[in-house]
């Protein structure tokens, strides 16, 4: 099991001034490939402090990670510290320096006598071309030791663009370990729920690990398997996603870990089926989460937002009768939302959201956070009741997860 360690390095870090989001990209990422992340560290721009918290890491770690400090400036100092740590030369080199200059033409700007900092590297050092910006990263083995340090700069994206493009593959190279996940998208049952449900499995994991992870109205469950070959370690994910799905496979709406937004759009493109929407507390939330994917122009007919009573009667035919005798947010009104919507147009399914989303608004009878979502399919109508807690973020988005996944049923 190799081990790894994160040095944040910068004052703005120290500040407060800047969230440390590279450490959590790093471990998350190192996680899914089977390397234990065991320190992060932060230090700001001082050489001293740099430097011990370089030769701590060095000494219990396998693999040293760095961010920031590759820039121009006076303050970024990351390399020089580095080799001078380890009593290496700093090493010009002209690729990167051509490569500098020409980011500095194309983007049309003077370069600097400091950005020539940037093109020296500790000797011996395998140097990453940065297409992002002008920082190149560079990796150091320590082939005394077998450690790897590996020098990545501080803006996200470039962070981010250089792990993906290079460091994965390299670190993959030195994990004898073959590895397989799986991710689950989990819809309509909450994060201790689908906790609750596999707790048995979680507590005792050893090979798979499973991992769940909540956000966005959904739970994702994570499966992994390490082994020696690949057919292992997806025969051993293979066989708990089974076991997960014997008990809560009807809330499993993808293997892949896709949002239920994809899923359902996917799945009226397979099936061709037109669909409508008329929106009342989702405000057109919900016709959005479907036509962010091409291609949907063959399925979706439109999306009507109609959030006063008036647009309710006018563009749907609500009767006014249903609208003083049970109000907006009733079955009622629900069902004749979309009962009117699919003879205007004809589709072949029709959804229909009205609710209180809050915060103010509910009433003891009518609390925030009821909502109705009907749908017809075929001549067939069904209206739903809802509760949702949240704020009014939340409730609207648990009413669009909620439609999608009676789409979806
Ligand atoms: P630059 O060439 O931009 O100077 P650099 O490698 O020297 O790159 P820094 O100067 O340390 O990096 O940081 C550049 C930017 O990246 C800053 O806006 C900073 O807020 C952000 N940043 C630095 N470290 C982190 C971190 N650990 N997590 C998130 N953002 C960070
Ligand atoms: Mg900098």
């Amino acid at each position: 099991y190799l081990k790894a360690g994160i040095l944040a390095i910068g004052t703005e870090l120290l500040m407060g001034q800047t969230v440390n989001t590279n450490a959590t990209f790093l471990s998350q990422k190192l996680n899914e490939i089977g390397i234990g992340v065991y320190y992060h560290l932060t230090v700001g721009d001082n050489p001293l402090r740099i430097e011990n918290m370089l030769n701590l890491l060095i000494a219990e770690c396998d693999i040293i990670f760095t961010t920031g400090g590759l820039g121009p400036t006076q303050d970024d100092i990351t390399k020089d510290i580095i080799a001078k740590s380890l009593g290496l030369e700093m090493v010009f080199d002209p690729h990167s320096m051509e490569r500098i200059e020409k980011r500095f033409r194309h983007f049309n700007r003077v370069m600097t006598e400091n950005n020539k900092r940037q093109a020296y590297f500790p000797e011996n050092a395998l140097i990453l071309d940065n297409d992002m910006g002008t920082a190149p990263a560079c990796i150091i083995k320590l082939e005394a030791l077998n450690k790897h340090i590996v020098v990545l700069p501080g803006p996200p994206k470039e962070m981010k663009w250089l792990y993906d493009e290079y460091i994965q593959d390299y670190l993959m190279h030195l994990n004898p370990l073959k590895m397989f996940s799986k991710y689950l998208s989990v819809y309509d049952l909450g994060e201790s729920s689908t906790e609750d449900a596999l707790l048995d499995l979680i507590n005792e994991q050893t090979d798979p690990t499973i991992a769940t992870y909540a956000g966005d109205g959904k739970v994702l469950v994570r499966v992994t398997s390490f082994g020696h070959t690949e057919e292992a370690c997806q025969q051993s994910v293979n066989s708990m996603v089974a076991e997960i799905k014997k008990r809560i496979g009807r809330y499993i709406i993808s293997e892949e870990g896709k949002d239920i937004s994809e899923v359902v759009a996917s799945m009226l493109l397979e099936k061709n089926l037109s669909i409508s929407f008329v929106e009342s507390c989702t405000g057109g939330k919900l016709v959005e989460s479907i036509v962010k994917f091409s291609g949907v122009s063959k399925v979706v007919d439109r999306g009507i937002v109609t959030y006063s009573n008036k647009a309710k009667i006018d563009e749907v035919g609500v009767s006014e009768a249903t609208l003083l005798t049970h109000g907006a947010v009733s079955h009622e009104t629900c069902f004749e939302m979309v009962k009117g919507l699919c003879e205007k147009t004809g589709s072949t399914l029709g959804i229909s959201t009205t609710g209180i989303a809050g915060p103010s608004g509910g009433t003891s009878e009518k609390p925030v956070g009821l909502v109705y979502i009907g749908l017809k399919i075929g001549h067939k109508i069904m209206t739903f009741e809802n509760h949702f807690s949240g704020d009014r973020l939340t409730v609207q988005n648990r009413t669009v997860n909620k439609a999608l996944k009676m789409l979806y049923d």
